[in-house]
């Protein structure tokens, strides 16, 4: 029996392994989720002409001196500009333009008096307002370049791309970025035993690991590559991660990894040599294969699905984010108050229970979501976070326990 392999070495021998992949040009509407590989600077102001900020009349603010509701400013209204117009009339003394948020600053006009404190005087164009209040110079206008000026950094390298990222590289005309290539994760589940739908015949099972990883790829804005289910044949096995190497810039296979009589994976990588086996000093999924074969790197991940999910966040996820070039490898960590004892026994292996964490106005609380067996997904599914319980007599309700969140938690 192999020593067991505490759980930062693993990681740490993985992280070092991995590398980034390559930079590419891909459409902005292709860009989200994935990360900058060079800055970006703005061509061009944002917004790229002063504009007004409310429905309302531009004008001169030297005109308004004085005005109260008791004492309104009449001005002539000279033109109604709406957004998407470029104004072809100038604002006089005693003038104002009729406008409309997100249209140009006519020319002359210094200021902008709100719909809602002026009152019209007659209808339609032509005719004259009332201005009952006072609006110093610049009053809600938004200069050009207020948001972003011409050569001025937006996003360093690195930054990883939300919706708001995809906004702003929108606003400075940006119709492609440079990011780095996102991985294809290949995912292979293996076994015998395996169907993927229809009536099952006895010893049979459905395959959930194969679904469930091809989800936690595509969740982490990864691209993912259904290989399909393979038998429990050498040669088939070696036959199927061929062509994956070919096409995929990571493997993931489930299943025939632990130490059973039909664990063909571990056979069948075992051919690709490079290979390294290891009992990680974690519960669940202690049996881990790890390796880079042809530049790809290859996890077989054990076969109870909870152990595949915990394997999957534990090692190929930052190894993934790595690849694609992300700062932050590794899900966050909190501490949080037992909700209940979390009971265990020292085996020299570090537990992770499936947990839900809940924000209780002053802290984190994390409680059980149930079957901690490794076989149990349906009390996996719900849990936003894996408790890290130390080797030990476990912690008691009421202390701390330090939780990797798998999601954000609920406030409640
Ligand atoms: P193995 O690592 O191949 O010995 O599998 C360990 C356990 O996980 C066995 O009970 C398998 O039936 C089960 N298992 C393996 N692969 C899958 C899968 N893709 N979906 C659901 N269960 C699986
Ligand atoms: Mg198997």
């Amino acid at each position: 029996m192999s020593p067991l392999v505490p759980l930062g070495d693993v990681q740490a021998t993985i992280l070092d392994a991995v590398v980034r992949l390559d930079a590419v040009e891909v459409p902005l509407g292709d860009a989200l989720g994935a990360v900058l590989a060079e800055g970006v600077v703005a061509p061009e102001p944002v917004p790229p002409f002063a504009n007004t900020a409310m429905d309302g009349y531009a004008l001169r603010a030297a005109d308004t001196a004085g005005a109260s509701p008791d004492t309104p400013v009449r001005l002539r209204v000279v033109d109604d500009l709406a957004a998407g117009r470029a104004p072809d009339v100038a604002v006089g003394p005693g003038e104002a333009i009729r406008i409309m948020t997100g249209a140009p600053m006519p020319d002359g006009a210094d200021a902008i008096a709100m719909v809602e404190r002026t009152r019209r005087d007659g209808d339609g164009t032509g005719e004259g307002v009332f201005v009952e209040v006072e609006v110093p110079v610049g009053r809600h206008v938004r200069p050009a370049g207020g948001d972003l000026t011409a050569g001025q950094s937006v996003f360093e390298p690195g930054t990883r791309l939300r919706a708001g990222h995809v906004g702003v590289l929108a606003s400075v005309g940006a119709t492609t970025v440079r990011v780095f290539r996102r991985p294809r994760v290949g995912v292979l589940s293996t076994g015998d035993e395996l169907v993927e739908s229809g009536p099952l015949a006895m010893g049979q099972i459905r395959d959930s690991n194969r679904p469930m990883m091809l989800a936690l790829v595509r969740e982490a804005g990864l691209e993912p590559i259904d290989l399909g289910v393979a038998r429990d044949d050498e040669d088939r096995i070696v036959a199927l991660l061929e062509d994956a190497f070919d096409r995929c810039d990571a493997v993931l296979t489930s299943g025939g990894v632990s130490v059973g009589d039909y664990d063909f994976v571990k056979a069948a990588l075992d051919r690709f040599g490079a290979l390294e086996w290891r009992q990680v000093a974690i519960k669940p999924a202690k049996p881990l294969a790890f390796g880079v074969v042809r530049g790809v790197p290859v996890f077989g991940l054990p076969g109870n699905p909870v152990s595949s999910l915990v394997s999957f966040e534990l090692f190929a996820r930052p190894a993934l984010f790595q690849m694609a070039g992300h700062a932050d490898r590794f899900r966050p960590e909190v501490l949080a108050t037992a909700a209940h004892d979390f009971t265990r026994r020292p085996d020299g292996k570090l537990h992770l229970d499936r947990v839900l964490v809940r924000w209780h106005g002053d802290g984190y609380v994390a409680g059980s979501t149930g079957d901690q067996s490794s076989n149990v997904l349906s009390a996996t599914a719900p849990a936003n976070g894996l408790a890290l319980l130390p080797d030990g007599d476990g912690v008691a309700a009421g202390e701390a326990v330090r939780v990797m969140l798998l999601d954000s938690p609920p406030d409640h």
